[in-house]
């Protein structure tokens, strides 16, 4: 909901939550169908902005039509009719004409709007067009009805807003004219005057003019331009003073990596370093010697090679007599990194632990006495690691795995006796478009590995249909009997876990009593218990299972070699992000990966996905594939990231201008790290507002 510009103790922003009964033209009906679309003061109704435009700018002819570019004809209604096309589908043709060229406009699945064309009527048609034989077409078009012989409204653009049974586009109109007409003057402006003119921002009376009722699509650019640009400084500004704030009281130890130091971890690596590996690790070294806490991002792509450099962090912890902890939002990866460490660390003398949920009560408060007193270097857990009870002496650096899975404050929820704070390193396998990562993670700095390290094989990748189903599991069955091993996964529907569990049961007891009987079958998923899953993992890892049954449990780091194919069911249900880290399950190995994905291709979108999915293995431009079509969603919630939704920026669209804000509030804050210049106050405090709560601001003020 909108927020007014001002804090409620004024009087203007109480006028601006004057309720829409209070608006020109407003009575009971309306009222309760303005609240339907969920605007209830006046406020709502200003900032309640077009969904569309219809462009009256320029009207041509029909004659004068282009291709492929949206245009405005005028015409009247010569023919109408609706088409049953098949159970519940209907198309809508209204052929349209003037001075015997036509225009056929259709609507598909839309029935209801037959009622609103009468032959003979005068109308505005916008849309595009395209040429089919003789006649032009377009697909639901905009349409605005004329008087009959009305003069052409022209110079105009008119808004299109979202509309509720009973209230008309016209109507709305005349009630968002009677909001502007009765309450924009008492608007805010949150920019001094200077700022406004030197970032060639509108002010807030003009902008919010334009953005109803447009003069000239130039116009309504720069309407857009000042709102969205506020919207994503704001943001910028809360993470840059939420960085000035972090920077200033916090110290950590400095634990720089000396040569002897570096020449000794070094030589626990089995490999040579990749030259991205190489980067980041310098980057993490550097960040240790200083003594301010490191807030760094490690991405890289599934099999990148992120544990070494949280190795070389820990261990350089560890030389300095500090301890580390490694957190991993679940249990199965906890071992797993315990497991990899175990291995790394068997001729080293670091005195390390595990803690999980579960771990029985004796053994617990042993590892906490011991964590306590010092008398452990590194914990590996969940967020078992969160407990209160659970107490590091002197914890020098945090690690983080797969942060996204946790959420951006939990990081905090470590502690520390030490009077210091540790260094945090955060590590993400689910690659982050630059975007994104300036604005979740305004606040870290990011190491990446890009190259995957040699010798890894992209998987091959195949788009089935159902009729092919026969000839894969042909395949895969082949691969099991010459000792590879196999998973099989069913969709997980975000919503409701309990469909996706049972899908992955269905699979299970189909290809069990089906096309894999000859083999040994596994299943798990995220309602069984953590003992019951990793008693399966167990199972697949030793090779006694050969075909895991799953749900995107295994979507993170399971690690096991010898599993080189992979069927994926429903594929369109799955973020790119997360096939592919399915996928990267079975490249971990020496032997070649095979991965198809089965799916409902009917929709032109998935399909598109899909077929991208089979053609690149690079996982960052799969990520941002992702988040063009899906949002930021499809790789952060919102929710998660802790951060208030942006009303007016996209922030797959708005790339240039978040470059710009970020810079702005960077400049800003630099020179003004509380933002104490009276002539902010009105944009500190809208900034507090909306993110002092989600960001731990409040004390800026
Ligand atoms: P990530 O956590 O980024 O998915 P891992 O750190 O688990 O990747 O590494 C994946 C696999 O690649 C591991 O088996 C690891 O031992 C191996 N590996 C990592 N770096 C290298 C390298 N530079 N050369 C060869 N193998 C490597
Ligand atoms: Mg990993």
């Amino acid at each position: 909901m909108p927020d007014p510009q001002r804090p409620a103790d004024r009087n203007i922003p109480q006028r601006l939550a004057t309720p829409v009964q209070y608006l020109r033209g407003v009575g009971p009906a309306r009222v309760e169908q303005l609240a339907k679309l969920g605007l209830h003061r006046a406020s709502d109704v200003l900032f309640g902005f077009p969904r569309d435009y219809q462009d009256l700018t320029e009207i041509r002819t029909i004659a004068q039509l282009e291709p492929n570019r949206e245009l405005t004809i005028r015409g009247a209604v010569e023919e109408v009719e609706l088409r049953q096309t098949g159970a519940g589908r209907t198309i809508l043709g209204v052929l349209i004409g003037r001075d015997a060229q036509y225009v056929r406009a259709l609507w598909f699945n839309q029935p209801f709007l037959r009622e609103r064309f009468q032959h003979g009527q005068e109308l505005l048609v916008t849309g595009t067009a395209k040429r089919t034989g003789l006649v032009w077409e377009m697909h639901h078009p905009r349409i605005q009805w004329l008087e009959a012989d009305a003069e052409t409204p022209r110079g105009r653009m008119l808004p299109i807003y979202r509309l509720t049974e009973g209230l008309a586009q016209r109507q709305m109109r005349q009630i968002v004219r009677a909001a502007l007409d009765q309450f924009a003057d008492m608007l805010d402006e949150v920019f001094p005057p200077d700022f406004l003119e030197s970032h060639g921002l509108w002010p807030i009376r003009r902008a919010i003019e334009e953005i109803h009722f447009p003069t000239d699509p130039a116009g309504l650019d720069a309407a857009r331009r000042r709102f969205i640009y506020q919207d994503l400084f704001v943001m910028q500004l809360a993470l840059a003073l939420k960085r000035h704030q972090q920077a200033v009281p916090q110290s950590a130890p400095a634990i720089p990596a000396t040569a002897k130091i570096d020449a000794r971890i070094r030589r626990l690596i089995p490999f040579e370093l990749t030259a991205d590996q190489q980067q980041a690790i310098s980057e993490v070294a550097l960040d240790l010697g200083r003594d301010r806490p490191m807030n760094r991002l490690l991405q890289g792509d599934v099999g990148s090679g992120k544990t070494v450099v949280a190795l070389y962090g820990i261990l350089t912890a560890v030389a300095h007599g500090y301890q580390a902890a490694l957190m991993s939002p679940t249990e199965i990866l906890a071992r797993q990194h315990y497991a990899t460490l175990e291995k790394l660390l068997a001729g080293s003398q670091v005195r390390r632990a595990l803690l999980v949920g579960g771990a029985p009560a004796a053994e617990r408060t042993k590892l906490i006495a011991a964590l306590a007193a010092g008398e452990l270097d590194l914990l590996v857990g969940t967020q078992a690691l969160l407990a209160e009870d659970v107490k590091f002496a002197k914890l020098g650096l945090a690690v983080i795995d797969e942060q996204h899975k946790f959420g951006v404050r939990q990081r905090a929820g470590l502690k520390n006796s030490a009077g210091t704070s540790p260094h945090y390193l955060v590590m993400t396998a689910t690659p982050i478009p630059r975007t994104i990562g300036m604005t979740l993670f305004g606040d870290l700095d990011v190491s990446t590995l890009r190259q995957a390290p040699p010798g890894r094989q992209p998987v091959h990748t195949y788009l089935a249909s159902p009729s092919e189903r026969d000839r894969w599991w042909e395949f895969y069955k082949k691969k099991l009997r010459s000792g590879r091993q196999g998973y099989v996964i069913a969709p997980l529907v975000e919503q409701s876990e309990a469909t996706g569990a049972a899908s992955a049961e269905e699979m299970f007891e189909a290809l069990s009593n089906g096309p894999l009987e000859e083999f040994r079958l596994g299943l798990i998923h995220g309602r069984m218990s953590t003992e019951a899953q990793r008693h399966v993992m167990e199972e697949f890892r030793s090779g006694k299972l050969q075909v895991l049954v799953a749900t995107s449990v295994v979507e993170v780091g399971v690690d096991v070699a010898n599993a080189t194919l992979m069927t994926i069911e429903d594929g369109e249900r799955f973020g790119l992000s997360a096939l592919h880290q399915l996928r990267g399950r079975i490249c971990r190995g020496s032997f070649q990966g095979f991965c198809c994905v089965f799916g409902n291709l009917d929709a032109p979108a998935a399909r598109e996905r899909l077929e991208a999915f089979t053609k690149t293995f690079d996982g960052f431009e799969l990520a941002e594939i992702d988040f063009k079509q899906r949002g930021p969603g499809s790789i952060l919630g919102t929710e998660q990231s802790g951060l208030a939704p942006l009303r007016f920026a996209d922030l797959s669209r708005d790339t240039d201008l978040l470059t710009e804000a970020r810079i702005d509030a960077l400049a800003l804050t630099a020179a003004d790290p509380h933002l104490a210049d009276p002539r902010f106050e009105k944009l500190k405090t809208m900034v507090l507002r909306r993110y002092g709560a989600s960001l731990d601001l409040a004390d800026v003020g």
